[in-house]
């Protein structure tokens, strides 16, 4: 028996409002019927559009029958679609995946793992596995994206993000997390130290070098200004009559995640509050074309190795 059919056709409801938009159960279905649909589908985007991962040829593959491997004809070797990325080794149907995907583009708020546990049907365990990975998915997708660029003012902020769940007494209730946007996405960055230093590659990891930088926080200012350095770092008290926009986008991502942290996770731990801002980012910069958000995050399976995952986050935690 089909998973998801619920027996009508496939509809979406076009609202003029862009970011009430999104992606409905029947939509998916449609694209993806089957766990064999969603397997096709990463086989074509990892293999057929990319070429084998081990010669490169492209054509020449059949599926191994009863497997989620195909067999490539040039080479010999058998692959799998699933291998190495978000999916690697699951045994968990892959609509389930594709599924939780869906959810966690259409929610406003993102989703806790408890949700996913009794949703799914699944063990705590795997829907902690499952959520962690997703976040992996939604970080590694927009990792490459650098803020503004020359004439294109970059606006930044550091912020205290709370609540932040102790480990040891006394230590992280709050973070302090540099957020910074140019009008079309946010970037975010947790600061565990706030040295000149720090900040100034965090941003630099983010922003483009020929970007205008500007603030209107004076120790966000003081921490970036530097004599030696080439940036162009402004400051103004009254940015919201300069760059209403810029204003307005980093203030609603804080607002956006500290309403996120608060009714859907209590609190998060200080090391995996990135992954929960790689999320929030995910979802917000995508928010006036939110009926695209699913479609973007099933677009490429990047590698996630465990050696690629301590990349994302050497890139999102400084200090
Ligand atoms: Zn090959």
């Amino acid at each position: 028996m089909a998973l998801l059919d619920l027996g009508y056709p496939a509809h979406e409801y076009k609202t003029t409002r862009k970011s009430y938009r999104g992606t409905s159960l029947q939509q998916f279905y449609e694209a993806f019927p089957t766990d064999d649909a969603c397997l096709d589908h990463m086989f074509r985007i990892r293999f057929l559009k990319d070429g084998c991962p081990k010669c490169g040829g492209f054509g020449d593959w059949y599926r191994l029958e009863g497997l989620r491997s195909f067999h490539h004809q040039l080479c010999h070797s058998n692959r799998s679609p699933t291998a190495d990325t978000l999916l690697n080794g699951t045994r968990i149907p892959l609509q389930l995946w594709f599924y939780a995907m869906l959810h966690f583009t259409n929610s406003s708020h993102g989703l806790s793992r408890t949700f996913i546990h009794r949703h799914l049907g699944i063990a705590q365990y795997n829907a902690f596995r499952m959520c962690r990975q997703i976040r992996y998915q939604m970080a590694a997708l927009d990792d490459s994206a650098i803020l503004g660029g020359h004439d294109r003012p970059v606006f930044v902020r550091l912020e205290k993000v709370s609540p932040i769940v102790r480990q040891t007494k006394g230590k992280h209730a709050y973070a302090r997390v540099m957020i910074a946007n140019d009008g079309s996405a946010v970037r975010t960055v947790v600061i565990t130290k706030s040295n000149p230093n720090f900040v100034r590659d965090a941003l630099r990891s983010k922003a483009h070098p020929d970007s205008p930088i500007v603030t209107d926080c004076t120790s966000t200012f003081g921490l970036l200004s530097d004599s030696t350095s080439k940036w162009k770092i402004r400051y103004h008290p009254r940015i919201l009559e300069l760059y209403p926009e810029l204003w307005q986008q980093n203030y609603g991502f804080l607002k956006y995640f500290l309403l996120m942290l608060r009714t859907q996770h209590k609190g998060v731990s200080h090391h995996r509050l990135w992954l929960y801002l790689k999320e929030a980012e995910f979802r917000y910069s995508r928010r006036q074309r939110s009926h695209e958000t699913f479609w973007d995050l099933v677009a490429q399976f990047p590698i996630l190795t465990p050696e690629r995952k301590r990349g994302l986050e050497r890139r999102n935690i400084f200090g």
